[in-house]
């Protein structure tokens, strides 16, 4: 056998186990050998039933002195109870629909058990253990590996199979090279993989994953600079020349750039006119103005003769940025259109010809721009908005609707420094740091449930005065298992109890037309109030409305609740979010001291990443990065900036990755990759 053979060579595993094995995406041997432990059972001390911690997994011995079916003995279903002792007490082990294990214990005999004991009554019980004759098994005691799980697979199964692999780990031959293995104490893949699934101690465990970790990053950051470089490396890009005046276009605005935003503009506009692939984030809090740069960017391009594509993550966002870029590109002769799934099929097909006959100078849209029917006659810029809902992949699908043009990507998630380089590793980083001038910090307030009178009279005293007002929930519709308020609860809560506002709803599971029904109607001020479930999160602007109500604030992350606060205070009336906490665990107390304490974005993404890891703020999936087997961008950040180093090094030293000494590591970041990204390894 080889590490490449597929699993179904293994004996013991036919058609139906790789069946399985292929949900947890294991194909090979060597992939099963990838399959790590996503933690450790420790049952390597037997303790007395007495010393059991109730709730805490323990092993324990005992001798069989009684056994009984509970309840109705001919019903198959009633449980199964058997009395063990040991030397310092007695324990009761159940078994539901238990009958048929009844022969396997024996009065007298001596068993090992391994499961939660629980104090019921005072009698020590545990139920569903697992357990095994004495004498019987070698492997009892040990350090326990916990794989991931698919349906029909049991750890028990998995760890055979793993017993079984193993001696193939010696297989797995060193790749990196001497030098990288020394300097940062690296023990070998084989040790690693061994030690991943049957250590014995802690100290392996650790080694072993460090080991794994560095790698797997290795592969990661690799393939990233790769396809920076590669993409920077080609000099067919679109030139726009740095000497296209954008007078005209800025004297029609009503402000002039910020600091900040002229600087991200040189860095565009540097780009734009080297002659090869622009490939920029413009990251820039909400709020900070980064569609006037993304507009001047089309302008050139449009000036130029080219095309410009913007895509944004939602409908709702592609119309208004619709509606502003005609407002700013139409008077000045240029043609500005939609391309969304909502279209009538004879609007879709006008505006697909017009793309393609290059009339659409500017082209807005949603996901459907990157549809195979869309053609461009000359794309020479794409944007992307709001990138975090965008992946590489989708990115780079869009890109290639033209030959390789330029590519600028804004987002207002602010992601930590050392983050930021990773999950934007095959792009160039520009900061918008300023906020245009005259805008009034946000009052943040925190209530509790009781208060929620007082805040609707709030809530009507400013649409007295003439503002608007968002409500926030975090469920759709009423839920029996989860106690909080549902938009639809608050939307007729507030009907009836403040006739006078113009309530309106809007949530994610509606028609497309009703959602923009209802916020168009918001925008256009002809709804005071508008319920809603976090649909309006992203990017909405509407100047008038001043008060965000979030209910049941603890349901939302810190990343989150800092992007619905930036849908008020965009204009300059004092702008206030109410935070209305359900439940207050001490972590959302944490979130929302750091809510009151700070408008700035990048603050609380440092706050946020320490509170909870990245699963759900930054997750690596919203990004488009591939799947990590074993890493955690947060927890590893340290291993982050080892690798860093060693990658630019050896995409600096072979940026194609054609050495001998690299045709692993090529390999893998192929595997990682995959074949959509396209990296023409
Ligand atoms: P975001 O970065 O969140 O996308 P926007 O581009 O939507 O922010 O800008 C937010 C608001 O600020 C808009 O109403 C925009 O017209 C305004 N704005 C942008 N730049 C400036 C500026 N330099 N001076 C004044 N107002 C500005
Ligand atoms: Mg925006």
């Amino acid at each position: 056998m080889i590490l490449q053979d597929k699993v179904s060579s293994i004996k013991g595993v036919g058609d139906k186990r790789a069946k399985l094995l292929k949900n947890l995406k294991i194909d090979t041997i060597d992939d099963l050998l990838h399959l790590f432990p996503r933690k450790y059972e420790d049952r390597r001390e037997v303790i007395t039933i007495m010393e059991a911690q109730p709730g805490k997994d323990v092993l324990v011995h005992g001798r069989v002195i009684s056994k009984r079916m509970g309840g109705n003995p001919y019903n198959k279903k009633t449980p199964l109870k058997v009395t063990v002792q040991d030397e310092s007490a007695n324990l009761e082990v159940m078994f539901f629909n238990g009958k048929y294990l009844s022969n396997y214990f024996s009065i007298g005999c001596e068993y090992t058990f391994y499961g939660k004991i629980n104090i019921s009554s005072g009698k020590r019980q545990m139920a569903h253990p697992e357990f095994h004759k004495m004498g019987e098994a070698e492997d009892v005691r040990g350090i326990f590996p916990v794989y991931p799980l698919t349906d029909g697979l049991t750890q028990a199964a998995i760890r055979k199979l793993q017993k079984t692999v193993l001696p193939m780990a010696k297989e797995s031959c060193e790749w990196l090279s001497e030098d990288i293995v020394k300097r940062y104490n690296l023990c070998s893949p084989s040790y690693a993989i061994e030690k991943l699934h049957f250590p014995d101690d802690e100290r392996q465990i650790r080694e072993a994953r460090y080991r794994m970790v560095f790698e797997e990053l290795l592969v990661l950051q690799t393939g990233l600079f790769y396809i920076r470089q590669n993409r920077s490396a080609e000099d067919s890009g679109i030139k726009i020349d740095l000497d296209i005046s954008v007078k005209e276009f800025m004297d029609r605005m009503p402000f002039s750039l910020t600091s900040g935003q002229e600087q991200v503009w040189k860095d565009v506009q540097k780009d734009l006119a080297l002659g090869r692939a622009m490939n920029r984030l413009v990251q820039g809090d909400v709020g900070s103005g980064k569609t006037v740069v993304a507009e001047l960017a089309m302008y050139k391009t449009a000036k130029a003769g080219f095309q410009s594509a913007m895509m944004a993550p939602t409908e709702l966002l592609a119309k208004q940025h619709y509606a502003s870029l005609k407002r700013d590109f139409e008077p000045l002769g240029f043609t500005v259109d939609l391309l969304c799934s909502s279209l009538k099929a004879k609007e879709k097909r006008e505006v697909l010809s017009r793309i393609e006959s290059g009339d659409t100078d500017i082209v807005v849209g949603t996901h459907a721009i990157i549809q195979p029917d869309v053609v461009f006659k000359s794309l020479g810029l794409v944007i992307t908005d709001e990138q975090h809902r965008f992946g590489v992949d989708q990115r780079i699908l869009l890109a290639q609707k033209g030959a390789n043009p330029n590519v600028l990507v804004m987002t207002a998630t602010p992601i930590p420094r050392t983050l930021a380089v990773i999950l934007y590793g095959d792009l160039d980083i520009s900061v918008i740091d300023t906020m245009p001038p005259g805008r009034v910090p946000i009052k943040t307030l925190l209530r509790n449930d009781n208060a929620r009178e007082g805040i609707y009279n709030f809530v009507q005293t400013k649409v007295n005065e003439g503002r608007q007002c968002y409500v926030v929930a975090p469920l759709i519709e009423e839920s029996e298992s989860i106690k909080c308020k549902s938009a639809e609860e608050l939307y007729e809560e507030i009907k009836v109890k403040y006739p006078r506002l113009r309530v309106g709803l809007v949530h994610g599971s509606m028609k497309q037309e009703d959602k923009d029904y209802v916020m168009e109607s918001f925008a256009s001020g002809d709804i005071d109030v508008l319920v809603s479930t976090v649909v309006i999160e992203v990017g909405i602007d509407v100047g008038n409305a001043t008060v965000m109500v979030i209910e049941n604030c603890e349901r939302f992350g810190l990343a989150q609740l800092h992007q619905l606060r930036g849908r008020v205070g965009r204009s300059h009336y004092q702008s206030y979010c109410i935070l209305v906490c359900g439940n207050e665990s001490k972590i959302a107390n944490q979130r929302n001291q750091i809510m009151c304490s700070t408008e700035n974005g990048f603050v609380i993404a440092e706050e946020d990443m320490k509170l909870r890891g990245p699963g759900e703020i930054f997750g690596t999936r919203q990004h488009g990065l591939p799947e990590l087997n074993i890493s955690d961008l947060v927890k590893h950040v340290d291993v982050l900036e080892d690798v860093k180093n060693v990658a630019s090094n050896i995409i600096e030293k072979d940026n194609r990755l054609k050495n001998a000494d690299n045709q692993v590591l090529r390999q893998k970041v192929k595997k990682m990759f995959g074949e959509n990204i396209q990296l023409n390894l």
